[in-house]
């Protein structure tokens, strides 16, 4: 069955009685040259895949002809007939019915992928959960090698924006703190049925080893993180002050012992930068 086709994949929603949910972020994939395109980049026979949101399984084919092996996470009951017949073929493809972010990922790569040398995540993501999903899968330390994600265009130059620079945010931080990210192709939005009202980017993450910076504790870093990034239009002095409860003035001194401006507004910084005042408040 050819699901990038668009009467094919019309024909079996109907025959299913499937209505698409925009509150689901479903936005099926329909041109044929994309899901090949990130599932090459994505994965060898020795990779174990973690798919989100497989849809009708246009994707997840592609996956499961090239991965040793899938495991892909629903949230919609609603697929589990259609996804029956569609993936009929691939032996090596599991679905799981359920939220993503309520699965233990963690105990599910031990359970699953204990025989596949290493483990990747693909995914054309559901657009509302975008932050959380990429945040989820960055924090929570999960032994994964890559992230290769479908997301809104704007989404993706966010995510990938180099720290330090106009469109970079405090997710920006994050992906550079835990992985290497480039932005692989744009997507028109026209790949899409329904359409979305705007383009997307595959965007691929490599998970780091290390960070490449030494904080002394995450949780403050990060916390300076957000703090910088909450009113962009402040200073970080007052932004952080107010924010995070810290005295201006040992702001002001630390800025100074790393010979920044006391007037320099949080998105400025550089990693690096971020790291040391980190350290030093
Ligand atoms: N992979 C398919 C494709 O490319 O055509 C579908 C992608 S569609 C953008 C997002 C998919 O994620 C939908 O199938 C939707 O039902 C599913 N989804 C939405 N929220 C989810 C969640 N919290 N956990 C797992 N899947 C979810």
């Amino acid at each position: 069955m050819n699901l990038s086709d668009i009467n094919t994949v019309r024909s079996l929603l109907q025959k299913n009685g499937f209505t698409f949910k925009k509150s689901l972020g479903q936005n099926f994939l329909i041109n044929p040259e994309v899901c090949p395109a990130m599932a090459d980049a994505a994965c060898d026979k020795q990779t174990g895949v973690i798919e989100i949101g497989p849809g009708i399984g246009v994707l997840t084919a592609e996956l499961s002809a090239r991965a040793k092996r899938v495991i892909a996470i629903e949230l919609d009951g609603r697929l589990k007939k259609i996804l029956s017949v569609t993936l009929s073929d691939c032996e090596n493809v599991e679905i799981i019915y359920g939220d993503v972010l309520k699965t233990d990922l963690k105990a599910l790569i031990a359970e699953k992928f204990s025989d596949c040398e290493r483990v990747a995540v693909c995914a054309n993501l559901p657009y509302y959960i975008t932050s959380p999903i990429v945040m989820t899968l960055l924090e929570s330390r999960l032994p994964i090698d890559s992230i290769t994600v479908m997301v809104q265009k704007e989404a993706a130059e966010r995510l990938c924006a180099k720290v330090g620079t106009r469109q970079a945010g405090a997710v920006s931080v994050a992906v550079s703190y835990y992985s290497e990210s480039e932005i692989l192709f744009g997507v028109d939005k026209n790949s899409f049925m329904p359409p979305p009202k705007v383009d997307s980017a595959v965007i691929q993450l490599h998970i780091r080893d290390n960070p490449p910076v030494k904080v002394d504790s995450e949780e403050d870093f990060f916390r300076l993180v957000k703090a910088c990034f909450a009113q962009r239009r402040k200073t970080l002095v007052n932004t952080v002050s107010s924010a995070a409860g810290i005295d201006k003035e040992i702001i002001k001194n630390a800025l100074l012992k790393l010979g920044i401006s006391e007037t320099v507004r949080g998105e400025k910084l550089t990693l690096e930068e971020l790291a040391e005042l980190s350290n030093l408040i």
